[in-house]
């Protein structure tokens, strides 16, 4: 089967109403009408509501960065996710490096945020990665499939079609120093692997996108491997010029 390809932005903490309506604007300004492949942005939550009406007359979807594991009550400064839902947010970011390694986000809580998205129908992009020490020790492997392994005895395999995968070794994002395409196609072909043990369709369906430093030249060599489904894209998303040449890089 042929999985659709998605262009992820991740604008992280950045921008204010007047930069979020210039860069929505150069977006879509940039964008062809006959656009193939799916584009999300990842906005700070408090502009999802904004950002949601300017992408109202495009087929640009709207992600929030983080929810909550838990459903309401008294946690505060947390956002649920039926208020993600409450707002027509489509995606969330889960488990993303910087929650996991600055706000102590173990794989339990992870697995449980993406379970909250997926009660409430918004799609988790569930972000996964080694650090350099991990690599270099040779341990790659072990720790995606600790992360990924979290989330299916939470929430079964078939969960994983559900949401979206990205594959981001934590000394490749916002570094400069982007995965080889082959070593970013190792690592997918082998989470897909992975995947294929518990389901083969599973494994066949899920979208996984490569995250790290990618940018418009190294994007089309990363995008063209097998098993590469799309990008993450931090900095370069901030900048409406870059973030559209990696999305027609993606052919
Ligand atoms: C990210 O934050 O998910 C990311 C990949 O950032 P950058 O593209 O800046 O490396």
């Amino acid at each position: 089967m042929t999985r659709q390809t998605l262009i992820a932005g991740n604008w992280k903490m950045n921008g204010d109403s007047q930069f979020i309506g210039e860069l929505m604007s150069d977006i879509k300004g940039r964008l062809d009408s006959d656009w193939q492949h799916q584009i999300l942005v990842s906005v700070p939550s408090l502009y999802l509501t904004k950002v949601k009406e300017l992408a109202a007359d495009t087929n640009i979807a709207v992600g929030a960065q983080n929810l909550s594991q838990q459903s309401n009550g008294a946690f505060t400064g947390e956002i649920s996710g039926s208020m993600l839902a409450d707002v027509n947010c489509q995606y969330v970011l889960v488990g993303h490096s910087e929650r996991r390694s600055l706000y102590g986000e173990s794989s339990t809580i992870v697995a449980e945020k993406y379970q909250a998205a997926l009660d409430n129908d918004v799609v988790p992009v569930l972000c996964i990665g080694e650090t350099l020490e991990e690599r270099e020790a040779g341990t790659t492997m072990t720790i995606v499939k600790g992360q990924l392994d979290a989330v299916i005895e939470k929430s079964g395999i078939e969960s994983i079609a559900q949401g979206v995968i990205a594959y981001e070794p934590v000394w490749a994002i916002g570094t400069g120093k982007t995965a080889t395409p082959e070593q970013a196609q190792e690592v997918h072909a082998e989470i897909r692997a992975h995947l294929a043990q518990f389901d083969v369709d599973v494994a066949e369906q899920t979208q996984i996108l490569y995250g790290g430093s990618m940018n418009p030249t190294n994007a089309e060599q990363l995008l063209a491997q097998a098993d590469i489904d799309g990008g993450l894209i931090g900095g370069a998303s901030l900048k409406a010029e870059q973030f559209i040449a990696i999305c027609k890089a993606a052919g």
